[in-house]
Parts: structure tokens; C-alpha cells; sequence
């Protein structure tokens, strides 16, 4: 598959100035509820909040997050940041999904700061996502950004809308992953990667 450019990542920014608030009444009006008890009477501008937290991604700029912090070096030895949390919100049913990430590049001759990976993490997790995409794109802002000789990033999560509802399958995850240039055609990359995630 062609790497997409992240030029062609629509960026829908939320609109500030729309309240999602009375459209969660509404909601909670048909679930039978009543949006003025004392339990629910804050939850719409509550809902609002949370909802743009959680779709802040939209607003990130990959390029803009790694500014200054891109460093022109002599290494050569793969870089792994295991374990990163993150949590998303799957676009079919709009509920949680989380877990971990690993992402792992070959520097070509640049690196860039460590907790920038974790950044970069959270702005595509913080959108309506699938698992793939979410995977996908981490993976080619990386090759953009750093042009490294590969890139390599693991996902596993786990689905509420699998756990709660659907399947009910509590204990099942998902895992999907992205390997690009050397992770993609050599296998000895790919085998010191996934040695280096799944050693505990
Ligand atoms: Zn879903």
C-alpha cells in the first residue's frame, strides 16, 4: 500500500462556538430520562466537555508537535518506545477503545525527542478511530516526519463496543500493526522488534 501523506488527513476541527449540550438532552430525553433531575441536569455541558477532549486530535498538528525537537544524529540502531497507553473512541459506535502501542523506527539520520512519540499517539487516538487507521497513521506521520528506514508500530486494544454489547466477549483484544521500508522487507527488523516488545 502507498503511504498516504498526513497533508491528506482531513482535519475537521471541532466548532467551538456549537454546543453539543442540547442535543444530549434530546438524547437523554429519548432514553426515557429526564435531563432535569438533579443527576443529569449538568451532564450535557459534562458530555459536551468531554467530547472535545476526546476528539481534541482533531486540532493536532503532527508537525507542529515534533517542532523543535527533530535532532540530526549518527545512530543507526533501532529506537523502540513500548507500552504507551492510549485511548481512542471507534467511529461505528462511538465508545472507548484502549490499550497499548509500541512504535519503533530505524534512524536514517534524524531522531526525535522520546515523548514526542507518546504525543504523536495521543492526537490520532484522540479522534474517531478505528484500530487500523489509528495504527496506520501513527506509522506514516513517523516515516514523514523523521524519514527514518523504517518504521514499525504494534497495537493492541481491547473494544467496549465488543465487551458491552455486540459479542460481550470481555476478555478478547485486537491487535494490528504497520511495518514500513526496512520493518516491511527485512524480517531480521521485524524479528528484533517484536523481540524487544514482547520481552517483559
Ligand atoms: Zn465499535
Amino acid at each position: 500500500m502507498k503511504p498516504r501523506k498526513t497533508a491528506e488527513v482531513k482535519i475537521m476541527r471541532p466548532r467551538a462556538e456549537v454546543s453539543i449540550a442540547p442535543h444530549i438532552r434530546e438524547i437523554l430525553k429519548i432514553l426515557g430520562e429526564n435531563p432535569n433531575r438533579d443527576g443529569l441536569r449538568e451532564t450535557p455541558e459534562r458530555v459536551d466537555k468531554a467530547l472535545r477532549f476526546l476528539t481534541s486530535g482533531y486540532d493536532a498538528d503532527p508537525r507542529k508537535i515534533v517542532n523543535g525537537a527533530l535532532f540530526e544524529v549518527k545512530y543507526d540502531e533501532m529506537v523502540v518506545v513500548r507500552d504507551i497507553e492510549f485511548f481512542s473512541m471507534c467511529e461505528h459506535h462511538m465508545l472507548p477503545f484502549y490499550g497499548k502501542m509500541h512504535v519503533a523506527y530505524l534512524p536514517h539520520s534524524k531522531v526525535i525527542g522520546l515523548s514526542k512519540i507518546p504525543r504523536l499517539v495521543d492526537a490520532f487516538a484522540r479522534r474517531l478511530q478505528i484500530q487500523e487507521r489509528l495504527t496506520q497513521e501513527v506509522a506514516q506521520t513517523i516515516q514523514e516526519i523523521i524519514e527514518p528506514a523504517g518504521v514499525g508500530v504494534i497495537c493492541e486494544a481491547r473494544h467496549f463496543c465488543m465487551m458491552m454489547r455486540g459479542v460481550e466477549k470481555q476478555h478478547s483484544g485486537a491487535m494490528t500493526s504497520a511495518m514500513l521500508g526496512a520493518f516491511r522487507d527485512r524480517k531480521d527488523t521485524r524479528d528484533e522488534f517484536l523481540a524487544l516488545v514482547t520481552r517483559s
